[in-house]
């Protein structure tokens, strides 16, 4: 019996470009193999940049949210689900919130597969998106995830040096050779995130890292992930 969860993949990310720099290869090739993804976005990803969050400006998170959507449908997404917590502030948040609104996702969505934040990064929403995540898909029966992934994302993954968590240990490598390109230019779109070299959210350090990243398993260009967990169900699972 086929699961209808079966090729549903939901990536979870903290805010617009990390879908991007942690698995935007990965979400195209999905889509070019007939998956159906689906992002969720659940910060607005500006207002840390004022002293307040009501003195920030709303055309810049306006103009940030539609570039999300243009490098979703790019990478090929279903769809995107943009949320609105506070820019480095979700730990101001309960994180039964947090995990209320990933639930919420899950239910709907019913995927098989998550990509999310590695736990152990710098950027402390990226850290409440795991845990909200690993919180939200307990694998109880009926629980449709049957595996989960974790992507480094450059500048907030390595700018821990493994002080919070254990450090990124990829397990998972996917072949981004053909898409590598869609992945550099989807980060153009995001022009304003992206930095000059040697800046980790470069495109020449995005390049580097998947060329790196590659070169551990004998490939050109690679994503590599982290694996939570990864279940193979007999009759209606892989
Ligand atoms: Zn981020």
């Amino acid at each position: 019996m086929c699961d209808p969860a079966q090729d549903r993949v939901l990536v979870i990310a903290a805010h617009p470009d990390d879908e991007v720099l942690g698995c935007g290869g990965a979400i195209a090739r999905l889509a070019r193999e007939g998956h159906e993804v689906h992002i969720a976005i659940l910060g607005e990803g500006v207002t840390s940049r004022y002293q307040g969050r009501e003195k920030a400006d709303q055309t810049e998170v306006r103009e940030l949210r539609a570039r999300a959507h243009e490098v979703a449908a790019l990478l090929g997404a279903r769809d995107l689900i943009m949320c609105d917590l506070p820019d480095n502030r979700f730990d101001t948040i309960p994180l039964l919130d947090v995990v209320k609104t990933v639930e919420g996702f899950v239910d709907g969505i019913r995927p098989r597969a998550i990509y999310t934040h590695h736990g152990g990064d710098l950027n402390i929403d990226h850290a409440v998106v795991h845990r909200a995540v690993l919180t939200a898909t307990r694998p109880i029966p009926g629980c449709s995830v049957k595996d989960i992934y974790t992507f480094e994302v450059p500048s907030s993954t390595e700018w821990s040096f493994g002080q919070f968590a254990t450090p990124f240990q990829p397990l998972v490598f996917v072949d981004i050779r053909e898409t590598l390109g869609v992945k550099l230019q989807a980060m153009q779109l995001y022009g304003s995130e992206c930095r000059a070299f040697p800046h980790p959210r470069s495109s020449d350090v995005v390049k580097a890292m998947a060329q790196r990243w590659g070169s551990v398993v004998g490939l050109q260009a690679v994503e590599a992930f982290g694996l939570v967990r990864s279940v193979r169900q007999a009759g209606g699972g892989k």
